[in-house]
């Protein structure tokens, strides 16, 4: 017997969406049940179940064979087969571990949208960071020079920043939609976005996406730049290793790592504990050395589909066992706290 179920076929749709991308499978995959759900948000739901119950929901562009079973269970009151499934199968903690670390979490400062490259439009990535619980998300989308990743050139970010302004107005209350970027770190140091759109963002993390194998004298000039730069709040991934995923394994970088903590802890730059289990990034030792060096942290999600976000449970698994004071976590600050540790012309 099914469960009764009276969310709707869109919040179905939505849900099943979310956990598979939390269970890690490909964006790809996933597609098929995003797309259904904006196929029928803007229909009359009356329209939706009329052609429920005459199988003729296939008949609409973006609606195929499984999406359209999800879509009449739903309408049918019934709880979604493969919902029930996917619930059974990726429910429930990520990580064993970190669940105080992961209670104390405010919100997320590193995510993607499909305006770089990730899955989803900002509103769905916002609307599921609210439905996660928390009271901020910082859209992070790549700078200009990151071309594979579709970066913003100044013209395309300053009119993401109008578009996160109308989400706020929408969303209204206590969830903020913050202005941020995933800056390049570029060869010499500097970061790839002019000083004047730096300077109308909230939160910035800078990282090193290319010439990662550069040698460490170098490597350690680039990323000390970076930290010195007045606009840069948080260090992103900072060994650029990936230890597992389908698109391969990556060493560290080569970096003198102490020294850049301390000038970390120097200019109040936050290290990034980045969740995505395929980077785990910085690596435990270095995560050790961050923290006795005193650095501040920024648990991130990195995520680039909305059920990505709640990978957050893995980087709260590694901060906690590391055993980081919460205190010394900036996403576990308020709002205001956080927007005043980030603020350019305070440093
Ligand atoms: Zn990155
Ligand atoms: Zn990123």
């Amino acid at each position: 017997m099914a469960q009764d179920y009276t969310a709707g076929p869109v919040a179905a749709l939505r849900r099943i969406a979310f956990l598979m991308e939390r269970g890690r499978e490909e964006t790809r995959r996933v597609e098929a049940f995003r797309k259904a759900a904006a196929v029928i948000l803007p229909l009359d739901p009356d329209d939706v179940a009329a052609k429920a119950a005459a199988g003729t929901l296939t008949d609409l562009a973006g609606i195929g064979p499984s999406t359209g079973a999800v879509i009449t269970e739903a309408v049918r009151g019934e709880e979604p087969e493969r919902l029930a499934r996917l619930e059974k199968q990726y429910a429930g903690p990520l990580a064993p571990g970190g669940r105080e670390v992961r209670a104390a979490l405010r919100g997320d400062c590193h995510s993607h949208s499909d305006w770089s490259d990730g899955g989803s439009p900002i509103e769905e990535m916002a609307m599921t960071a609210m439905e996660l619980g928390h009271d901020y998300l910082v859209l992070t989308d790549h700078s200009p020079r990151l071309r594979v990743a579709n970066g913003l050139s100044v013209e395309r970010l300053e009119r993401q920043l109008g578009v996160v302004e109308a989400v706020n107005d929408h969303l209204g209350g206590a969830f903020t939609l913050l202005k941020g970027i995933e800056v390049d770190i570029l060869d010499d140091g500097a970061l790839d976005q002019t000083d004047e759109m730096l300077a109308r963002l909230d939160v910035r993390v800078a990282s090193v996406h290319s010439k990662l194998r550069m040698d460490a004298a170098p490597m350690t000039r680039r990323m000390l730049g970076a930290v010195a730069n007045p606009f840069t709040n948080v260090l992103g991934h900072c060994t650029g290793r990936r230890v597992e995923g389908n698109r391969g394994t990556r060493p560290q970088s080569e970096f003198d790592a102490r020294a850049v903590f301390e000038a970390c802890v120097e200019h109040d730059v936050a290290v990034e504990i980045n969740s995505r289990p395929e980077r785990r990034d910085p690596p435990t030792r270095l995560l050790e050395l961050a923290r006795d060096t005193g650095c501040l942290f920024s648990i991130d999600s990195d995520a680039h589909a909305p059920g990505q976000l709640d990978m957050l449970d893995y980087g709260c698994e590694r901060a906690q066992e590391a055993g980081i004071d919460p205190d010394r976590i900036v996403n576990t600050w308020g709002r205001d706290r956080l927007l005043a540790w980030a603020d350019p012309s305070g440093r």
